[in-house]
């Protein structure tokens, strides 16, 4: 018989593409059909069948206090009650900007409505502030989907851009450097062939999207120096790091400054909301004190701002969840590490985020993650769904622990392991 989710499956894919509004739910890479959720509480959350499991996406990050904490959903209600949009400045939006340049040390920041808008709008300015057109990005990293973010390069770590989707226009890619995660020679050689045209290095600080790579000691530290000898800015997407690795993200965590910073995911709290930052000097030059236009109708949206706020303000206010989050990492990443050691696995981890990829060699980049044995993957995905464990139906994404997951849970997992290899 039919399950409800498959059915839901059907049904939706006669009106939306692929059945879903963001392509990695439909679980293409592994197979299957994809689980309609019904609810979340805590570390867990129900699928349309009654089924329950352990979350170990977590909306792909934003809910590292787990589903409906008590203190964000209250503050929803409550902003709920008093109109969900105005368009017009409300008081909120300052207690937010203040709390998030308190955390990250940014000086200013502009809220939007998601990590693509965020992102999109640095690169802006970045080539506002510095006169500038070409960008450095990382094969493997990922952006969003703005136009001249889905590009990765391929083999040619050294070539323009060629565009990873239709209609990304050319010259568009063409403005796109694509250098290799954790080699900063292919960062040089870059900025050395493109003398004078490069307005930004943009980088994942920790690499979440080609699944987890960590950077190297130095590499961060390498990128920075570069961005000053070259006079480019460097810019640091936190959109998943943010929040997540420290209150004050990966700058704090690795102690290394970016020019420009994005966030997303956390910092909404599960509502869409993304942010840009920076210096005053820098962000000085955004609309309408400066030349470069940004705009949104929905930007700083007092429920969206309620969830996030909120969320930040535990955060900020309760530092032992970090701690407690880099123990349950290390117990998770340690006990898969066991669980797989007969056959070829690299656990990678950073805080609370991290891959397993089935490959021999130590996976530091783009071109070791892909050489993942794929079927095996499937195999894994597909017994952790079994046995209760919702993890991201992609090689290329990390597993996301919140402040909800117990150590009994963790076991759970790693026993779950235990069985599937
Ligand atoms: C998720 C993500 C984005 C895009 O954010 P959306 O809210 O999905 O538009 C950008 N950068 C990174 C590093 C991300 O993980």
């Amino acid at each position: 018989m039919m399950t409800r989710s498959e059915a839901l499956f059907e049904a939706a894919q006669r009106v939306l593409p692929g059945g879903v509004n963001s392509p990695v739910r439909a679980c293409r890479a592994v197979g299957t059909y994809p689980r309609f959720l019904e609810r979340g509480l805590g570390s867990h959350v129900w699928d349309a069948d009654g089924r329950e499991y352990i979350d170990l996406i977590c909306s792909w990050g934003p809910l590292i206090l787990g589903h409906c904490n008590a203190d964000v959903e209250h503050a929803v209600q409550e902003a709920v009650k008093k109109g969900l949009s105005f368009g017009a400045p409300t008081a909120i939006e300052v207690e937010m900007a203040e709390l998030v340049c308190r955390m990250t040390g940014v000086e200013m920041v502009r809220m939007v409505n998601s990590g693509t808008e965020a992102v999109m709008s640095a690169l802006r300015l970045a080539r506002g502030a510095t006169g500038r057109s070409k960008i450095i990005k990382f094969a493997g990293c990922y952006h969003g989907h703005s136009d001249s973010m889905l590009v990765k390069a391929g083999s040619g770590a050294l070539t323009g851009g060629a565009p990873d989707s239709a209609g990304v226009p050319a010259e568009i890619a063409g403005d796109t450097l694509t250098a290799a995660y954790n080699d900063l020679q292919s960062v040089r050689s870059l900025f050395e062939a493109n003398p004078g045209k490069v307005a930004a290095v943009i980088v994942e600080p920790v690499a979440a999207n080609m699944g987890v790579v960590p950077p190297e000691p130095g590499f961060l530290e390498g990128l920075r120096a570069l961005c000053d000898e070259f006079d480019s800015l460097l810019i640091f997407d936190e959109v998943i790091t943010g929040f997540r690795l420290a209150p004050g993200g990966a700058q704090s965590y690795y102690g290394v400054q970016a020019d420009l910073v994005t966030y997303g995911k956390i910092i909404g709290g599960g509502m869409p909301v993304g942010a840009y930052g920076g210096s005053r000097k820098l962000m000085e030059l955004v609309a309408p004190l400066g030349p470069v236009y940004q705009a949104g109708t929905l930007s700083g949206n007092p429920v969206a701002m309620a969830a996030g706020l909120t969320q930040l303000q535990i955060l900020s206010s309760t530092p032992e969840i970090y701690t407690e989050l880099e123990r349950r990492g290390a117990m998770l990443q340690q006990g898969l590490r066991d669980a797989l050691s007969g056959i070829p696995a690299q656990v990678n981890r950073v805080g609370s985020i991290l891959t397993v990829f089935f490959t021999e060699q130590p996976v530091t980049g783009y071109a070791q993650a892909k050489s993942s044995d794929l079927e095996q993957f499937k195999h894994w995905y597909l017994g952790l769904l079994q046995r209760g464990v919702y993890a991201a139906p992609s090689q290329f994404e990390a597993m996301f622990l919140s402040a909800a997951h117990t150590d009994a849970e963790i076991e759970q997992i790693i026993q779950a392991a235990r069985e599937i290899i």
